[in-house]
This record gives C-alpha cells, structure tokens and sequence, in this order.
C-alpha cells in the first residue's frame, strides 16, 4: 500500500488531473453489505482500480480548480501512525492530547498571540468560524445564554462581514440561530476588500435601529479572488465599538509563514480569533482546520460542560484538565494534530513558508502572461495566488473599449442590451471553456463570477505546481477557446 501510494504520487505528472468515473466504476459501490471476509489484497486492488483513479484531483500539480491543498507524504505516513494508535482526543491524561497543545502554542507563537489564547484542531474552517460566532455570541449576551437561548434575551445580535467572504459565515449564522439576515455583507472597494466607511455606517444604522452589533469578520485571502481585508483598520473600528473581531483565514493565515507574504496580513495579531486551516496552503492532508481565541476562558466559557463521566481529578486518566473537548463541540477527536506536527517538523516552518511565497510567484507569472496575451484578460487583481480571467476572442475584441487591457480597466457591467447578450454569450463560452479543460485532463480551473462575468479561476496552492503547469492550463484555455468559439461563429443549423 506504501509502495502504491508513493508511486502514485511520483506518477501524477503522467495522469490526468481529473477524470469523470465511468458507469461500470460507480455501479460497484452499490453493492449489499459484505457479510462475509475478503482478502485484504482484493479490496486492495479494488481500491487502486476504481477509486484512487476518481478523486478531485489535488494532489496533481495541475490542480487550481478551489482552494485544496496538495497534501505531503510525511503527513500520509503519520496519518498511518495516528490510525495505528487510534487516539481519541476529547481529552484525559495522555500525550496526544499533549501534541494539540504542543501545535497551540506553535500557533500563538506563529500570530503574535497570548499564552492565555486558547484554540484547537477542527475539521475546517467551516467549523471554526461557527465556534468564533458561538464565543463572540456567548461574550455579547453572556454565559446564561447557553441555558436560555438567544432568543429569551430579547436583543437582536447583528455581524458584519464583506460581500466576497465564505459562504461558510451565513452558515454559521444559520446554524447558531442568530440567522442569515443578521449577518450584513458589506460592500467591497476596487480590491475586493470590505468597505470600511460603509460598515461603519452600517453599525451606526443598526445600533439606531435598536439592534445589538457584537461581531465583524474579516477576510484574509478571500475565496474568488485572494483579497486581504484591511485587518488593522477593522481591528480598530472593533475595538472602538467594543465588537468582537474574528477573522476568516481559512488559508491567508498561514502566510503569515512567509517572510514575503506576512506584511499584507497587518492587523490579524489583533483579531479576537482567528480561523483556518492546515490542510490548505500548509499542505497537511485532510482534514486539519483550526481556531485560536485570544481570551482563552471566555472560549471556555463557551462549550465546557459538567457533565458526571467528563468529571476531573488531579491525577490519573481523568487529570490534565481543561482538555479540548471544553473548547468545541466535538468529544470524540482525531489525532489531526500528529500529522500536523509531523509536516511541520521534518519540512520545518520556513520550508512551508517558501512553498506560499512560490505559489504566489507562479499566479504573478500567471496574470502577466494573462496580460501580455490578446486573447485573454484578467478580471481581477491578483494579490495572493488566486488569478480570475477569461478568454475574449480570437481577434482580441472585449467588451470594453481598452486599449491596454490593463486592470485600470476594471470590469464593468454591460449598458444595453446589446452588451447584455454579448456578456452571456462570453459567460457560456468561458463556462464551456472551463469545463472542456477540466475533462480534458491537463489542468483543473475553477469558475467563479466577479461582477457579472464569468472568470475562469486558477488558485494555485499546491507545493508541486510549476511553471510548466501554469503554462499547460494557459494553452489549454486558449486551444479550447479558439476551438469551442469556432463552433458558435459557424452556428449550429439546429
Ligand atoms: C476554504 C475556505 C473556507 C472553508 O473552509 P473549510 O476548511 O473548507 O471548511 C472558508 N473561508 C475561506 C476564505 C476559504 O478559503
């Protein structure tokens, strides 16, 4: 099996990035339950045949389609070890959970952080971002909160969060029961960065309408297109109106590793908490997400519970209190934190770091073959390693009337109708363009929709992309451009 996967992974080059799986492969997962055993060689085989085959693709360097990490062959081998050892980490007297806090204070140190900042392993982001609701939620109304409910405490919690953040905000919105529509999606500038002065006033509108702002979430490296919140200045304006400030860095934290990238994150040292994740730009295999919180007890505060068989003693298997389920709702835990610790220690922190500093190379390397070429235009700007663009045609027409094609000409939305059919039918073609890429097997884009046009989406995470791969995906693009806009000049007769 060792022997199969490091092969696989030496041999991605010579596959296709992704390929759909045939009838006869997802048929065979409609088998009964197997009540009799089989050989472990066989389902084995099973394996390398029709699953390993059809996965989505990111560990091939030709993967940009979303924002996955490539995962690392040190974090698969201590994946093994943590299955081996089996480790339940809700808590008790034992090492493991000793390695989560081992990986805390790494984080602290990492973000400028407190000794008294508390924080632990979570799947994802997802589910960081519904845990610094929660502990903003349970700061604003207070601990009696968790027996009464929001709603017995009469006052209407708002946040605030920019237009181009995570969907994953209005979840946790959602799931917490504060609802969607107390979650304000502020506008964002020319940058895609939240609108200072108009969240500003959005807060004084709400607190005039009697409602309870508590908690503003900023972005760093948002989803579409890389943009960074000004989180110095959304540090402030929390701070001023006593708000909690989270900030969603699902995988923009974690430049923070790279001497070169850190300084566009000024300000998130000042966040209240912050939310991200290990299994993005830091390339340890899935699922390692994480929440650090500032003020450790009022994280506390926010999930531990008394119940009789979590009872703490001082010595014994039932020492070490607190233990990481008193910070999240989860009691059963992996060892997420093992091939974490691994990853870091035998690649080190600096060796991560370059590998951000390289993928934001190759983006810049990107956007300026994007701008030196006719037939394509970025549609935004690229600030970390997230490029938006879409082909024209083959005579290089766009939309606009740019000479230079340069970014200073933003996207703009179309005036008449006329425009408006142009603009589809660029949409449908740049959908189709995507796509034919994606089945051909040589690259795996993403789209994405930036103020009404479709952009065809490169985020570029993985530590084995390089510039050979940023070049295939390019030829792809414009091959399958040319090819799929000759068909709809010809018209189809049907
Ligand atoms: C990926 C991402 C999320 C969601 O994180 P998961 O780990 O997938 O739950 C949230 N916000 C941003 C900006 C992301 O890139």
């Amino acid at each position: 099996m060792l022997d199969d996967m490091l092969d696989h992974t030496r041999e991605l080059r010579s596959k296709p990035v992704w390929q759909d799986a045939p009838e006869s492969v997802r048929a065979s997962f409609q088998a009964p339950l197997p009540r009799k055993p089989a050989e472990l060689a066989q389902v084995h085989q099973t394996f390398l045949e029709q699953i390993l085959p059809y996965g989505v693709g990111n560990t091939h360097p030709g993967f940009m389609g979303w924002v996955h990490g490539g995962g690392n062959a040190v974090g698969m081998l201590a994946e093994m070890l943590a299955a081996g050892m089996n480790a339940n980490l809700g808590g008790r007297n034992q090492i493991p959970v000793q390695v989560e806090w081992q990986l805390l204070r790494w984080v602290r140190e990492l973000f400028s952080f407190p000794d008294t900042a508390s924080g632990l392993f979570v799947t994802g982001t997802s589910m960081a971002n519904m845990i610094a609701v929660l502990v903003a939620r349970t700061r604003a109304l207070g601990k009696t909160v968790r027996q009464t409910g929001v709603a017995a405490d009469g006052r209407n919690l708002v946040a605030y969060t920019s237009a181009g953040a995570h969907g994953c905000i209005a979840n946790a919105m959602d799931f917490t029961g504060l609802g969607r529509q107390a979650l304000r999606q502020i506008a964002v500038d020319a940058d895609f960065r939240i609108d200072v002065p108009a969240l500003r006033a959005a807060i004084t509108a709400d607190r005039a309408a009697g409602l309870t702002p508590f908690l503003i979430v900023g972005t760093a490296g948002s989803v579409d297109t890389g943009a960074v919140d000004p989180l110095d200045e959304l540090a402030a304006l929390a701070k001023e109106e006593q708000l909690w400030f989270h900030v969603d860095g699902a995988y923009g934290a974690l430049a923070m590793l790279s001497p070169e990238v850190a300084p566009r994150l000024r300000g998130l040292e000042l966040a209240d908490s912050i939310a991200f994740d290990f299994h993005k730009w830091a390339q340890v295999p899935y699922d390692a997400g994480f929440i650090i919180v500032r003020d450790g007890s009022a994280h506390f505060d926010t999930f531990a519970s008394d119940a009789a068989y979590l009872r703490r003693e001082q010595h014994g298997l039932a020492a070490g209190s607190p233990w990481p389920c008193d910070f999240g709702p989860d009691l059963s835990r992996g060892f997420r934190a093992l091939k974490t610790w691994f990853t870091l220690q035998v690649y080190g922190a600096d060796r991560l770091g370059q590998v951000i500093s390289q993928t934001c190379a190759l983006a810049r390397y990107l956007s300026k073959r994007i701008q030196q070429h006719s037939q394509l235009e970025l549609l935004a700007p690229v600030g970390l390693n997230i490029v938006c663009f879409r082909y024209r045609n083959a005579k290089g027409d766009s939309l606009e009337t740019s000479a230079t094609g340069a970014l200073s000409d933003r996207p703009r939305l179309p005036d008449g109708p006329g425009q408006l059919g142009q603009l589809n039918e660029l949409n449908e073609l740049n959908a189709r363009i995507v796509i034919a890429v994606q089945e051909s097997g040589l690259a795996a884009p993403s789209s994405t929709t930036i103020a009404g046009q479709l952009a065809i989406r490169a985020a570029i995470v993985n530590h084995r992309t390089t510039r050979a791969d940023i070049d295939t995906l390019l030829d792809a693009v414009i091959q399958f451009g040319n090819t799929l806009e000759g068909h709809s000049v010809e018209g189809d007769p049907a």
